[in-house]
């Protein structure tokens, strides 16, 4: 075997050098080079990126290890699902396992300092001949990813290396660092929306289920230098105890090592709390989830803070010592090589541990998987009834339960379940069985605590938001059954629906307005140059009933064959002679997404929406919305969430955000140029869907007709982080087809409306709305709309309170904001 070279040797400068960065193919190119000359290093593609990136896999442990590492594969899987291991066995077991440590490096990707140490502590594996790495190497099994999201890398290194040495050296990126979700990629633990999320679940996760995964993070620069667990309250209640424990454990021990090797400014016990899986599938699946976030710098180029520049926030104070903050850092110079020191610092840490307390941690996974086998308390089961408005939708959160490990059951006979009769065919999910903790917080309503100790003080913020049920947010009925009931249970085979066309060879077709898949349906037919319209009332086909708002297609050249690949998608087609009362004709739509020049997630998660169910859209940045003519190019333009004075000024309204620093292109917002061309696109029957935020803008620059009570109110006053709430609609309404006359919306910090001249398409009832989550201030919500539709010159504004397509997560909501799109693009 060759030697293995030093990064310094392959790269030609040291890590967390000044300035200097090894991009994405330079890292596989060095891990590559290191699995070929080391028997302690094994590497895999897994598969590749968004946008086509290889994305790696580094195994790293003793050679004897990894001969037989499907044998201690073998160990572990049965060490994480105890069932019918008797003492003996368990003894052999934790004899002969390894603890598995899962290494995620830089899913931020402006994050730098992970992806870059990665190759540091490669190498220290790869060639360390000491005590601290044979122990390491002997007792645990080390999966290292060295980037979470490769395409960030690039982005990001290829940005970094345009502007340096000009005065825009060392910023972020004014754009998404992910193609869809920016920042938000790591809010897809639980979705599984993206690439890169499945891969690392499907090919890691639910291969090893490792019993610690360490994510490296940064924060901003001025606050503590590094931070590590023990997390604040609250912890989701569905976290086993021995995982708090053990995070708390791991934390300090990592906190300690710093100390001693005499880094300054390491912090715990500190804002980050433990409560959305959005954040934490190790959470559900016997795996501590370790976090540590460094001070940044500015990206590879050094910084200068003062003493008196550093920040103190939630409690931390920067310049006195605490228990949890043992050794205050007083300013002066902070770089790259000082995340990596920290970073290496902690990691080697956290494998000493792992290493040294081998038989604890293996002894926590029986332990943890012995308890969710018989977990405390209810509910028994959760029921997914064979009977749902949107079948698709159905399965697919069962899909997400599936890659979440959750084993479900068809019902082979009808039962009875807390009173209730439910027919053969419906879906079990029992909750004692390995990941049936995932099971639970994804299906039950979240009951967030409020953490103040008075009533009048303000809230005790979560880090994310309080709610997930995923029923709620994709419109799924899913029953909690509290009591144990008796029914036959066969293995559930996920099959799509295919559905069937009803009276073949009718002039028209009606297809249901309520199913997701009818949107993807019906841009299938319009991409094809079909004639689509939207029925105005209930249509009497066969047995049943469609709900206002149906789609017809008339039928022409081809329909048959078009037909013949919409019902794999689980569509129905009713063959009707007579052409239904219509209330407009569907064109395709021309839409226009506003891109603001920051980085905006909802936007990125609003394209991968968009494209999924077969819109076309084309992207308006500032420049392009400022020069004018937008009816020549658009019949919608869409902002997403982001707030009014963002929408106006760009980067400027970014809090620390300096946009002298870049080049003056991406300086500016809207701005009254901006605006004035979308008044004047109004003017000329254009329309603008305003999401959440910025339907702030809407209300104050293009001088809707409705008005925002919420605005102003203080945090103690109103407060709502993210949870899911209830309103009630108007199903007559082109925006409500195919809803029911009660719907669950994801509200997130957003605005509510009083509207003065328009339609009310969505309402908060006149009792406390929470479904899921938290609520503080309900009454303040009473009565006001949460979707408008506010008629502007010849055109509309139609305004959400909140999100529709939040993090392709609240897929209950999507097919408001496509029926919205063709609603504004039919001119009616
Ligand atoms: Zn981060």
């Amino acid at each position: 075997m060759r030697a293995v070279p030093s990064p310094e040797e392959f790269l030609g400068f040291r890590i967390g050098d000044d300035r200097k960065l090894a991009d994405w193919p330079e890292i596989v190119g060095y891990f590559s080079r290191v699995a070929a000359s080391s028997d302690r290093v094994k590497l895999e593609e897994l598969g590749r990126s968004t946008e086509g990136s290889p994305f790696i896999l580094a195994t790293v442990s003793s050679p004897e290890n990894l001969r037989r590492l499907e044998e201690l594969r073998g160990i572990q899987m049965r060490l994480c699902d105890p069932d019918g291991v008797e003492p003996e066995e368990a003894k052999r077991l934790v004899a002969r396992g390894k603890t598995v440590v899962l290494i995620t490096c830089s899913i931020h990707s402006t994050e730098v300092g992970g992806s870059q140490m990665s190759m540091g502590l490669l190498h220290r594996l790869a060639t360390g001949d000491d005590d601290e790495v044979g122990e390491i190497l002997e007792n645990t099994i080390l999966l290292l990813v060295p980037s979470l999201n490769p395409d960030g890398n690039r982005l990001v290194c290829d940005w970094y290396r345009r502007y340096l040495g000009t005065k825009y050296e060392g910023t972020s990126p004014p754009m998404v660092y992910h193609r869809y979700a920016g920042h938000d990629n790591n809010r897809d633990w639980f979705m599984f929306a993206l690439q890169e999320t499945r891969l690392t679940v499907e090919k890691v996760h639910n291969v090893w289920h490792p019993q610690i995964v360490y994510d490296i993070h940064q924060m901003g620069q001025k606050g503590p230098r590094f931070y590590v667990p023990p997390y604040i309250d609250p912890i989701d209640p569905n976290v086993d105890p021995v995982l708090v424990s053990g995070t708390s454990f791991m934390g300090l021990t990592m906190a300690d090592a710093l100390a001693t090797a005499g880094k300054a400014g390491v912090n715990t016990h500190w804002e980050f709390d433990g409560w959305t899986p959005a954040r934490a599938y190790q959470h559900y699946h016997g795996g501590i989830r370790i976090l540590s976030e460094a001070a940044s710098a500015d990206v590879a180029s050094p910084v200068e803070i003062r003493a008196e520049e550093l920040e103190g926030e939630r409690g931390f104070k920067p310049l006195e010592a605490r228990w949890n903050h043992v050794m205050p850092w007083g300013g002066g110079r902070w770089s790259l090589r000082d995340i990596v020191d920290y970073e290496f610092i902690a990691a080697m840490a956290l494998l000493g541990n792992a290493a040294k307390h081998r038989e604890r941690w293996l002894r926590g996974s029986l332990e943890i998987g012995r308890r969710a086998l018989n977990p405390p308390g209810g509910p028994y089961a959760f029921v997914v009834p064979k009977k749902q408005a949107d079948h698709g939708a159905a399965r697919e959160l069962l899909e997400v339960l599936g890659m979440g490990a959750v084993r479900l059951f068809e019902a082979e006979e009808s039962f009875t379940a807390d009173g209730v009769e439910y027919p053969e065919g419906c879906v079990v999910v029992p909750v004692a069985q390995p990941y049936g903790r995932f099971a639970k917080t994804m299906l039950e309503r979240q009951v967030y605590p409020d953490l103040r100790k008075n009533p009048g003080d303000p809230p005790e913020v979560p880090y994310d938001v309080t709610a997930q049920t995923l029923g709620l947010q994709m419109g799924v009925d899913v029953v909690p059954v509290r009591d144990r009931f008796e029914c036959k249970l066969a293995p559930l085979v996920l099959n799509g629906k295919i559905g069937s066309v009803h009276g073949a060879g009718k002039p028209w077709y009606l297809f249901p307005s309520e199913l997701l898949a009818s949107t993807r349906v019906a841009n299938m037919f319009l991409g094809v140059g079909f004639r689509l319209f939207r029925a105005q009332g209930w249509e009497e086909v066969g047995e049943g009933e469609l709900k206002p708002g149906a789609f017809i297609l008339e039928s022409g050249e081809g329909t048959e064959k078009v037909m013949g690949e919409a019902v794999n998608l689980g569509v129905d087609f009713y063959g009707v002679d007579e052409l239904p009362d219509v209330a407009f004709e569907v064109v395709k739509p021309r839409v226009g997404v506003y891109k603001a020049w920051l980085p905006n997630a909802d936007e990125g998660w609003l394209r991968m929406v968009l494209e999924e169910y077969g819109f076309e859209f084309q992207s308006l940045t500032p420049q392009d919305v400022r020069q004018g003519g937008l009816a020549g190019r658009v019949d919608v333009l869409i902002l997403p969430d982001l707030g009014r004075d963002q929408i106006v000024d760009g980067l400027k309204a970014v809090k620390g955000a300096d946009p002298m620093r870049y080049e003056e292109v991406y300086r500016m917002g809207l701005g009254e140029e901006g605006t004035r061309a979308v008044l004047e696109f109004l003017g000329e029957g254009g329309s603008v869907i305003a999401l959440n935020k910025a339907s702030g803008y809407a209300i104050k620059d293009l001088m809707v007709a409705a008005e925002n009570p919420l605005e102003g109110l203080k945090e103690q006053e109103f407060y709502i982080p993210g949870s899911i709430l209830r309103v009630t609609l108007d199903e007559t309404h082109p925006i409500a087809y195919g809803y029911p006359r009660e719907a669950a919306v994801y509200f997130i910090s957003g605005p509510a409306f009083k509207v003065k001249e328009g339609y009310e398409v969505a309402k908060y009832p006149e009792a406390n709305p929470l479904l899921s989550g938290w609520i503080l201030g309900e009454k303040q919500l009473r009565g006001l709309a949460a979707v408008a539709d506010l008629p502007v010159g010849r055109g509309r504004v139609v305004l959400f309170g909140f999100p529709p397509h939040f993090r392709n997560q609240a897929r209950g909501t999507f097919r408001m904001l496509f029926n919205a799109i063709y609603y504004c693009s039919s001119g009616v």
